[in-house]
């Protein structure tokens, strides 16, 4: 595993926490994309070297909205930079790791991702993202 890609911040409305961390940031966000699949609507920040991911839900049974009704708003997952996502995969579940994604799928900013169950990591969701090369 590489460095951290992106910390993922689970939020109700995403326009309104547009606005709230572009001014924490001092600067807008660069993208938003919906991830259909997901249920999910996401925008990015670049804050320095690092990435922050704001999601909300598109869908009322999609993960962020169960995520949000149970813990309400707040830190959803931490994604890290992968070189080889389905060796990491492999690599992983031997280490006993509950890989919610034996195949991973496209996610939100040209990644590649899997997730691994937050019961498995101390109650942290943890994303793994290998870009995809076009
Ligand atoms: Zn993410």
């Amino acid at each position: 595993m590489n460095k951290i890609e992106h910390i993922g911040i689970a939020v109700k409305s995403l326009e309104s926490s547009n606005e709230l961390f572009s001014k924490l940031f001092g600067q807008p966000h660069y993208k938003v994309e919906t991830v259909e699949s997901e249920g999910v609507k996401t925008s990015f920040f670049n804050v320095g070297t690092n990435k922050i991911e704001l999601l909300e839900a598109t869908n009322e049974d999609g993960p962020i909205a169960k995520f949000i009704k149970k813990k309400g708003e707040g830190i959803h997952h931490i994604a890290f930079d992968v070189d080889d996502i389905e060796s990491e995969i492999i690599r992983l579940k031997k280490e006993g790791f509950v890989v919610l994604n034996e195949t991973p799928k496209k996610g939100a900013d040209n990644k590649l991702v899997a997730f691994l169950h937050p019961k498995s990591a101390n109650g942290v969701l943890i994303e793994l993202c290998q870009e995809r090369k076009l």
